[in-house]
Formats: structure tokens, C-alpha cells, sequence
């Protein structure tokens, strides 16, 4: 597979792709800068707005406008990222920590989780309903991380870093509700950091230390290793108007100057043909 630099960020800790099909664009956080960014496939544009706070994650709210997950919690904001309104102030415990990755599903709900550097256990995973209603779905999370659905919504996955793999749980569409909690996948070359579920149901995993994107059966096993140009890779999403090119975030944070000079592309935004489209994408209902 051919790997494309689509634009050269430079981003601290690019993260959280999500396509807005409304927008024609591709939304992805800066989270430690606190940058919500807009890139333009057609045009190469990339414009950003700050948050004044690490975020997390960016997801598309139907009734127009975006969600956002902070350091302080979760709000709503216009996609310029004016009219902000606060929904829920959100804590780790011991407090000090930040909203980490995020995605709405395709049944309205909108998941984020947390973390706490250097501290584990001190995160939470969470579910806002589309009432606004936000609900603790786990307790005891250390680097709350990638997430997504089978095609048929019956299984979400789930990672937590720390634990060094991908679980799967049992998913009640007409719910959210989680049960059967199991591990799917284990990792053994870097971290386990975001993750997309393609349509014929395969995981895209990006890993962190690792220099490389992995794709995964429904059932666990490993078929795809793509080595990219950049030693910690964040995340993935299908996107383009046919959802078959996947976007690839990366990030340049804790990389020593050594480091850095020999990986120039880190922090850049990737693009691949992966022979498959992805699903559609999900938007908070609320
Ligand atoms: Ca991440």
C-alpha cells in the first residue's frame, strides 16, 4: 500500500480523524495545544481554531455544530468553534487529567473516555446519550483510547492502552449498553492507540511506538501490517466522499530532537488506499 504525506502538521499529538461528510472535510485534534483542525481533501486546506484547552476529541452533532471532550469536560461549539455551551464538567480521579479519544456512533451516542498521565487507573470511559444524559460506562481506566463498531452494531471495540491490547464487548444498539467484556487482540510491537472498523467488519489499529497501522479479522487475527514513516501513529478513519481512503494521524510529542531528525514526517497527516471503504461515519444526536 502506497502511504501519502496529505499534509505536513506537525502536529504535537494529532489525533481523533473523524469525516464530516456535511463538510467535504477531515476533523482531527492537536489535543495538547487544544487545536480543533478542518483539512480540505480536494483543496490541501487545513484550518484550525483553539479550544484554550487540551482536547481530546471532535465529533459532528446533527442538529449542526460539533461536540468537543476537553481537559474540562464535554461542550458543544458552532464548527468555527464559537458559541460554546458547556454540557458536563468531567474530572479524572485524582483530578489533573483530560479527555482522551472520542467517537460518536452510528445510533446518535457520543463516547469519550479519560486519563491522567503517569497515573493508572485514575480514567473513566463515558457514554452522552442523545438526551444529554452522560452515563460512566468503566471505571479503573489508565490511557482511555481507540474505539468503534462491527457493521451490525452487536460488537464495539475498545481500547485502553495500558493494557496493551484491543478488547470486544457485546453492544446493544437500541441501548449503548456494554456487556462481555473480552480480550480480542494482544500487542506486542509498540501500543495500542486508535482504532476504525472498516465495512466488511476488519479493525485498522494504529500503533503507538510502533510505526505502523495493523488490520485485524473481527475475530482477532492479525492479515496487515503497514509500516508508516513516523514512530507514533494515533489513529485512523475512512474517509473522501466514498469513504475509501483512510487518513492517518501521528504525533511528534515526548520525541527527542535525535529522534525527530530522523523521522521529518512525524506529526503529518497520512492518506492510503486500503482496498476497502470504510462505515458511515456517526454523529451525537443530542
Ligand atoms: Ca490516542
Amino acid at each position: 500500500m502506497i502511504v501519502d504525506v496529505v499534509l505536513a502538521a506537525g502536529a504535537r499529538l494529532g489525533e481523533g480523524p473523524l469525516w464530516d461528510p456535511r463538510a467535504a472535510a477531515l476533523r482531527w485534534v492537536d489535543i495538547l495545544p487544544g487545536l480543533v483542525h478542518r483539512f480540505d481533501p480536494v483543496t490541501g486546506e487545513d484550518t484550525s481554531f483553539e479550544v484554550g484547552e487540551p482536547v481530546g476529541t471532535v465529533a459532528v452533532r446533527r442538529a449542526g455544530g460539533l461536540v468537543l471532550a476537553t481537559a474540562s469536560g464535554i461542550l458543544t461549539c458552532a464548527e468555527d468553534g464559537s458559541d460554546r455551551a458547556r454540557l458536563h464538567d468531567v474530572a479524572t480521579d485524582p483530578p489533573g487529567g483530560r479527555f482522551n479519544d472520542g467517537k460518536a456512533d452510528r445510533w446518535g451516542r457520543f463516547w469519550a473516555g479519560t486519563m491522567l498521565e503517569g497515573t493508572d487507573g485514575a480514567g473513566a470511559f463515558y457514554r452522552l446519550d442523545p438526551d444529554g444524559s452522560l452515563h460512566t460506562v468503566l471505571t479503573d481506566v489508565s490511557v482511555s483510547n481507540g474505539l468503534g463498531w462491527s457493521p451490525d452494531g452487536a460488537t464495539m471495540y475498545y481500547v485502553d492502552t495500558r493494557t496493551g491490547g484491543v478488547d470486544a464487548f457485546d453492544h446493544d444498539p437500541e441501548t449503548g449498553e456494554l456487556t462481555d467484556r473480552r480480550r480480542l487482540v494482544d500487542v506486542e510491537r509498540g501500543w495500542p492507540d486508535g482504532l476504525t472498523v472498516d465495512a466488511e467488519g476488519n479493525l485498522w489499529l494504529a500503533l503507538w511506538d510502533g510505526w505502523a497501522l495493523r488490520r485485524y479479522t473481527p475475530d482477532g487475527r492479525l492479515t496487515d501490517t503497514v509500516e508508516l514513516p513516523a514512530q507514533r501513529i494515533t489513529s485512523c478513519v475512512f474517509g473522501g466522499p466514498d469513504l475509501s481512503t483512510l487518513y492517518i494521524t501521528s504525533a511528534r510529542t515526548g520525541l527527542g530532537d535525535d529522534e525527530l531528525a530522523g523521522q521529518p514526517h512525524a506529526g503529518s497527516l497520512f492518506a492510503l488506499d486500503a482496498g476497502v471503504a470504510g462505515q458511515a461515519p456517526g454523529e451525537w444526536a443530542g
